[in-house]
């Protein structure tokens, strides 16, 4: 499966081409008062339930909305700090892709 971003209007993908430009995933925290910034800052509407959406077990972002600071470097990696909280919102679709827009929900609701 391939692993994509689930932030609202966000269409990244896990492939060679996120991983040439440096782009990382990143699974929504455990920790449920972090989890709760992450939704938080999703700010995104289940379509089906009108409810605020909830991240699935495989629901991931992606580093574009994190800045610098929010990362820890290892050498080539980098890791996600304890407690970082995506602070940048990705409005503009990949122009590459932008004429695929559906949603990237969809796989979440099988589980
Ligand atoms: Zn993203």
């Amino acid at each position: 499966m391939t692993r994509s971003c689930s932030a609202l209007g966000c269409t990244t993908r896990d492939n060679g081409r996120s991983r040439e430009r440096g782009i990382s995933f990143h699974q929504f925290p455990v920790d449920a008062a972090q989890r709760r910034e992450w939704i938080r800052a999703v700010n995104r509407v289940d379509p089906r339930s009108r409810q605020a959406w909830r991240p699935g077990p495989s629901a991931m972002l992606c580093s574009r909305h994190f800045t610098e600071a929010d990362f820890e470097r290892y050498g080539m990696r980098r890791k996600l700090r304890r407690g970082a909280v995506p602070s940048l919102p990705v409005t503009e679709p990949e122009e590459a892709i932008s004429n695929c827009r559906r949603p990237l929900t969809a796989s979440l609701h099988s589980f």
